[in-house]
């Protein structure tokens, strides 16, 4: 396989693009370098670059591409709110419309607010949060990714109960400060800070199933105890479900574990392959948005038409009969052919699953939290995405992410992906 055009292009985007790529995630850096593929097209769970190399694709947009690429409703959708006006900045019809489908399929989504990205979400349900409790500080955990924000990019500080320090050049130390950051699955530790702060606490932030460190599944009661002692220290609970609503379920990952937060952050999915966040939760909670209460957050392109249609699009093709269960049952394919694997070579890896979502862990450990994650192994990682992307599986470009199946991938494309993994972890056997 040759990548000529790609290379080319790629020096021409350093040129002018910072970096080449318009975000950190898409860039080579984390498997040891290398040119990023530029994709051309995409149809179904396949991409085709600009050298004329075709790959089955795994990224699945780091999470939005849940149908497979181009889906005929999805597109149908968004050439008829193309025609109609991309862009109106009043109310629409379509806002109802997917505002109620939102409602009937998250019930704890009392009143919904839409905007452009998760980042956006995310951060507006924190503020909203501030302005109900009157509290400014928020107890997130590692690993765990929300958005770009200011405050979200805050890494632990050096004990379970102390302030966060911050993770990004440009985010001042007194932001960090109101930041407390504590491994996942940690009960103990959240309980910890909440008995030192929790008078000073708006809210605790969480992805109920983690798919920023891998996928990783909240312990038994875990959730529940989060709800429980969250509450006690008069606290709000924000599900960050930007990658988790409508992956696993119709619905969010709060539905399938049967656990409800105070508020709600999503995007991807729900946007249908087009840009969108969405927030809510409770009512008495949300009338404090603007313009009925205090907390303000506006947006020219929040609620656009495209975006919307794309996303009820994308919600209808979901509801048919036996997504979950095809999702279900390609990844368990996935994950047995994976396993099998790893025993074959003796490879030391993992693999986490919920329904069409997994990650490859180069760890013997079971990965329950971000320090596990953490712990898979680099070099085999490079080795691994390198080898498959040259037989023509794309995968994201990091040890942290997620493979995503969609419903557009079949038996074969999996039993396809399993050869191009047999032949890879026998290369890599080789050099143990
Ligand atoms: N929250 C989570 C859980 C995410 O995975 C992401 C994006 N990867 C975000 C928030 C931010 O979403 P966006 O990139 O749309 O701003």
């Amino acid at each position: 396989m040759h990548t000529k055009q790609s290379e080319s292009l790629y020096n021409e985007a350093c040129e002018h693009i910072v970096g080449g790529v318009n975000s950190p995630s898409r860039s080579f850096k984390g498997v040891g370098g290398g040119t990023p593929i530029f994709m051309e097209k995409g149809e179904g769970a396949y991409f085709y670059d600009v050298d004329g190399n075709s790959y089955i694709d795994f990224l699945g947009a780091y999470g939005p591409i849940i149908t497979g690429h181009a889906h005929p409703h999805i597109t149908q959708a968004i050439t008829k709110a193309a025609e109609n006006g991309t862009l109106y900045g009043t109310p629409t019809v379509l806002e109802n419309q997917f505002a109620k489908m939102l409602k009937s399929a998250i019930p704890s989504l009392e009143k919904v607010r839409f905007v452009n990205s998760g980042t956006e979400a995310v951060m507006t349900t924190v503020r909203v949060a501030r302005a109900y409790t009157g509290r400014n500080k928020i107890v997130k955990f590692a690993g765990c990714y929300h958005g770009h924000s200011d405050l979200v990019l805050v890494a632990a500080g050096s004990g379970p109960a102390t302030l966060g320090s911050p993770d990004s050049a440009g985010v001042t130390a007194n932001i960090a400060e109101e930041v407390i950051t504590i491994p996942f699955n940690d009960a103990e530790a959240l309980k910890e800070v909440l008995d030192k702060w929790g008078d000073e606490i708006a809210a605790v932030l969480v992805e109920p199933i983690v798919g920023n460190f891998g996928i990783v599944d909240p312990a038994p009661g875990f959730l529940e105890k989060v709800n429980e002692i969250t509450h006690q220290a008069g606290a709000l609970v924000i599900y960050d479900e930007v990658i988790t609503a409508f992956r696993f379920t119709y619905g969010g990952a709060q539905n399938l574990l049967n656990v409800t937060p105070d508020m709600t952050a999503m995007g991807k999915i729900i946007g249908g392959g087009l840009p969108i966040g969405a927030y809510g939760g409770r009512v008495d909670i949300m009338e404090n948005v603007a313009p009925l209460g205090p907390a303000y957050q506006a947006g020219t392109m929040s609620g656009n038409p495209a975006s919307i249609s794309a996303g009820i699009a994308c919600l209808e093709v979901l509801q048919q009969e036996g997504t979950y269960e095809k999702l279900e049952s390609l990844g368990a394919q996935l994950e047995d052919g994976l396993n099998q694997l790893i025993q074959d070579y003796s490879i030391p890896a993992t693999v986490n699953r919920r329904c069409g979502a997994l990650t490859l862990f180069f760890t013997n450990q079971k990965v329950t939290n971000y320090e596990e994650a953490d712990n898979s192994n680099d070099e085999l990682f490079q080795q691994f995405f390198h080898k498959m992307l040259q037989q023509g599986i794309n995968l994201a470009p990091s040890k942290y992410e997620a493979w995503f199946l969609t419903i557009a991938h079949t038996d074969e494309d999996i039993q396809k992906t399993l050869r191009a993994a047999d032949q890879t972890f026998k290369e890599m056997s080789e050099n143990l």
